[in-house]
C-alpha cells in the first residue's frame, strides 16, 4: 500500500497533498472550534520570487478550497532591512496571482505593544534575563547538539534587575549590541533553539510603522508564533526549514493559549529552481551590483520579473501543481516551468509573423503595384478569436536561416530550384539570389504559383517545407530581447565560492530591427502575449512607447520537457 507524508493511504487521498489532508482531518474534528485561517507572513526585505508562489497557492489556495480565510501579514520585526517598496511589490505579486485578503492585513509590528508585554511577564515570572555578553560571547556557550551549552553569567540576575535593565533598553539607553533578553529555557536542550534563544534586541533605526517608539525589536521566533496566535491563525503553513522551531513557538504560544484554541504549524518543502538563486540575499545582491536590471529583470526568478518575461499566474500555479507538496528538499527544474508556461501561452496567444533575421525575398513574377491581404487565424487552438488581414507583396522578409545555397539533403526550406509555401499564401519556386561584397545572401529571388493559393479550390499541393514570412512595405521594425539562463551551472547554491561568477554572461541578448506584421504593430499593448509564428512566445515590454515597441522572448517553441518525457 502506497502511503503520502503522513501516512494516509494514497487512495484515501482524494486528490489532496498531504497539508491538505492535514486540514480537512483537524475540521472535521472540529479543531479550533472547527475554523480555518491561514496566512502568508513575507519579511518585507525583499521581492517575491517563485518559492514564495508555492507557500501563496497553499495559503490562499487551501482556504479558498475548505471555505477559510487568509490573512496577509508582513512580519516586519527589523527595521534595518525592511522598505514599503517592498511592501508594495508583494502586495501587487500576490494580487497579480489571482489573491485577495480582503480586510486581513497585518503587520508583525502591530503586536510589539502585547509582544512586549509579554516579554515583561516573562521576565516577571523568572523565566527571561537581560545578558550583557557580546554576541560572539553568547554563540561560543551554545554547544553543540551533542554537547550541552555554559550559562551565561547573568542568568540568575534578580527579576528587579531584569525589568529595570530591559525597560530602560527600550528607552534607549544603551547602545545597540551590548545587551539583549534572553529566555530562560534550558543550556542543555536538544534542541539548540531552546538554548536560552535571544528574544529582544536593541535597534535605534526608526521603524517605517513605528517610527522611534520602540528601541527594542522582538526577534523573529519571538513575534512569529505568537502573530499567528494573536491573528487567530489555525494552520500556520511554511518550509520545511522551520520544522525545529516549531517546540519553540508551541512553548511561548502555550503561555498565552487554552484548550480551545491554539494555532498549529505544518511544514512542506522549498520550491528550488535550476539555474537560479531563491536567496533573496543574493537576489538583492544582484540588484545592487546591477548584475541584472532591476528587481523585474526578466530573467529573475522574482514574480515581477517572470510577469515581465511573459509568464502567466495560471502557468505558475500549474507548475506548482505538478511539483506538489512533501516532506523532502527537491531541485525542481526549469524546463516543468517553462513547460507549463508554453501549454498556457499556446491556449491564449495570439498568433503573428514576425522575422528576427531578415533576409528579402523578391517574387520577380509578383506585379510591383499588387497588394492583396492574407487572412490568418488567430489562435488554431481557438477558432472563436477570428482571423486577421496580413498584406502580401512582391517584396517579403524571410528568416536567413530560411535559405541555404548548398543544403543538406534534409533540408526542406528554400534553396536554388526547391519549392515551399509560404504560409496562408503561395507556393513559390527559388531562382536565385545575389550575394553582396562580403558574400552575403542579400537577395532571394523566387516566382510564385498564382493557383496554389491557401484554401482556393485545387490549391493544396503538398511541399514539405512552410515559411513565415512579412511583407517589406508595411513592417515595422521593433527590438526583441532574447534570453537564456541566468546562471551557467544547474545548482548554483551547491558550488563553492562567489555565486556571481557563476553567472551566464550572455544570458541577454538585444536584436533591433526585426520586422513584424502591421496588425500585430497595432493592436501590441504592454503585457501581451503573442507567438511569432514558427519561434516561439514573445510579450510586449513596458520599456515599448511612443511608437517604439519592445517585446520579450518568453519562451521559444520547442519543449525539451515534454520530449524527455517522452523518453522516459
Ligand atoms: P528570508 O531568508 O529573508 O527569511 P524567505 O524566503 O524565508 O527569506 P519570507 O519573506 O520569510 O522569505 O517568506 C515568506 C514565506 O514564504 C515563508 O513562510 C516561507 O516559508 C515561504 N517561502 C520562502 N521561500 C520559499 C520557497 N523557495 N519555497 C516555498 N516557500 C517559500
Ligand atoms: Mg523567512
Amino acid at each position: 500500500m502506497d502511503l503520502t507524508e503522513n501516512n494516509t493511504p494514497v487512495e484515501e487521498t482524494g486528490g489532496l497533498n498531504f497539508v491538505e489532508q492535514e486540514i480537512v482531518k483537524d475540521l472535521k474534528e472540529g479543531r479550533n472550534g472547527g475554523r480555518l485561517n491561514t496566512r502568508f507572513p513575507p519579511e518585507p526585505n525583499g521581492y517575491l520570487h517563485i518559492g514564495h508562489a508555492k507557500a501563496i497557492i497553499m495559503d490562499f489556495g487551501a482556504a479558498e478550497k475548505f471555505g477559510g480565510t487568509c490573512n496577509l501579514r508582513f512580519d516586519d520585526t527589523n527595521p534595518q532591512k525592511e522598505d514599503t517598496e517592498y511592501v508594495e511589490s508583494i502586495m501587487r505579486d500576490i494580487k497579480w496571482l489571482g489573491y485577495d485578503w480582503e480586510d486581513r492585513l497585518y503587520y508583525a509590528s502591530d503586536y510589539f505593544p502585547q509582544l512586549y508585554d509579554f516579554a515583561i511577564r516573562l521576565i516577571k515570572e523568572g523565566k527571561a534575563y537581560v545578558d550583557e555578553q557580546t554576541s560572539e560571547q553568547i554563540a561560543s556557550q551554545k554547544g553543540t547538539p551533542t554537547e550541552p551549552g555554559t550559562n551565561s553569567p547573568y542568568r540568575d540576575r534578580p527579576i528587579e534587575e531584569n525589568l529595570d535593565l530591559f525597560e530602560r533598553m527600550n528607552k534607549g539607553e544603551f547602545e545597540e549590541g551590548s545587551m539583549v533578553l534572553r529566555a530562560k529555557i534550558d543550556m542543555a536542550n536538544s534542541n539548540m533553539h531552546f538554548r536560552d534563544p535571544i528574544i529582544y534586541r536593541i535597534i535605534k533605526t526608526p521603524h517605517w510603522r513605528t517610527g522611534d517608539k520602540w528601541k527594542v525589536y522582538p526577534m523573529y521566533d519571538f513575534a512569529h508564533g505568537q502573530s499567528d496566535f494573536f491573528e487567530g491563525v489555525t494552520h500556520s503553513i511554511c518550509t520545511l526549514e522551520f520544522v525545529p522551531h516549531r517546540p519553540l513557538y508551541e512553548y511561548f504560544v502555550k503561555e498565552l493559549a487554552d484548550e480551545n484554541y491554539c494555532p498549529r504549524q505544518i511544514e512542506f518543502n522549498r520550491l528550488n529552481l535550476t539555474y537560479t538563486v531563491m536567496s533573496k540575499r543574493k537576489l538583492l545582491q544582484l540588484v545592487k551590483e546591477g548584475l541584472v536590471n532591476g528587481w523585474d529583470d526578466p530573467r529573475m526568478p522574482t514574480l515581477c520579473g517572470l510577469r515581465r518575461r511573459g509568464y502567466t499566474p495560471s502557468a505558475i500555479k500549474d507548475f506548482v501543481d505538478r511539483i506538489g507538496y512533501t516532506k523532502y528538499e527537491a531541485l525542481n527544474h526549469i524546463e516543468l516551468l517553462e513547460h507549463a508556461v508554453r501549454e498556457d501561452l499556446n491556449k491564449t496567444a495570439t498568433r503573428v509573423s514576425a522575422v528576427v533575421n531578415p533576409v528579402k525575398l523578391i517574387l520577380t513574377n509578383y506585379p510591383a503595384e499588387k497588394a492583396e491581404m492574407i487572412f490568418v487565424e488567430n489562435n488554431p487552438e481557438n477558432p472563436e478569436e477570428g482571423r486577421h488581414g496580413m498584406p502580401f507583396s512582391r517584396e517579403l522578409w524571410i528568416e536567413k536561416e530560411d535559405f541555404m545555397e548548398n543544403p543538406p539533403k534534409k533540408f526542406f526550406r528554400l534553396s536554388p530550384d526547391k519549392e515551399v509555401r509560404l504560409k496562408g499564401a503561395y507556393i513559390i519556386k527559388c531562382t536565385g539570389f545575389k550575394k553582396n561584397e562580403e558574400g552575403q545572401i542579400e537577395e532571394i529571388y523566387a516566382e510564385y504559383d498564382p493557383d496554389t493559393k491557401s484554401g482556393m479550390p485545387g490549391a493544396d499541393r503538398k511541399v514539405k517545407g512552410t515559411l513565415h514570412w512579412v511583407s517589406v512595405p508595411t513592417a515595422k521594425d521593433v527590438e526583441v530581447r532574447d534570453y537564456d539562463r541566468l546562471f551557467s551551472v544547474e545548482n548554483p547554491s551547491a558550488e563553492e565560492g562567489d555565486f556571481r561568477e557563476l553567472l551566464n554572461q550572455d544570458s541577454l541578448k538585444i536584436r533591433k530591427g526585426v520586422k513584424l506584421e502591421p496588425w500585430a504593430v497595432k493592436n501590441a499593448k504592454p503585457g501581451d502575449h503573442f507567438q511569432f509564428t514558427r519561434l516561439g512566445y514573445y510579450t510586449v515590454d513596458p520599456d515599448s512607447d511612443n511608437g517604439k515597441l519592445v517585446f520579450n522572448k518568453t519562451i521559444g517553441l520547442k519543449d525539451t520537457w515534454a520530449k524527455e518525457q517522452k523518453k522516459l
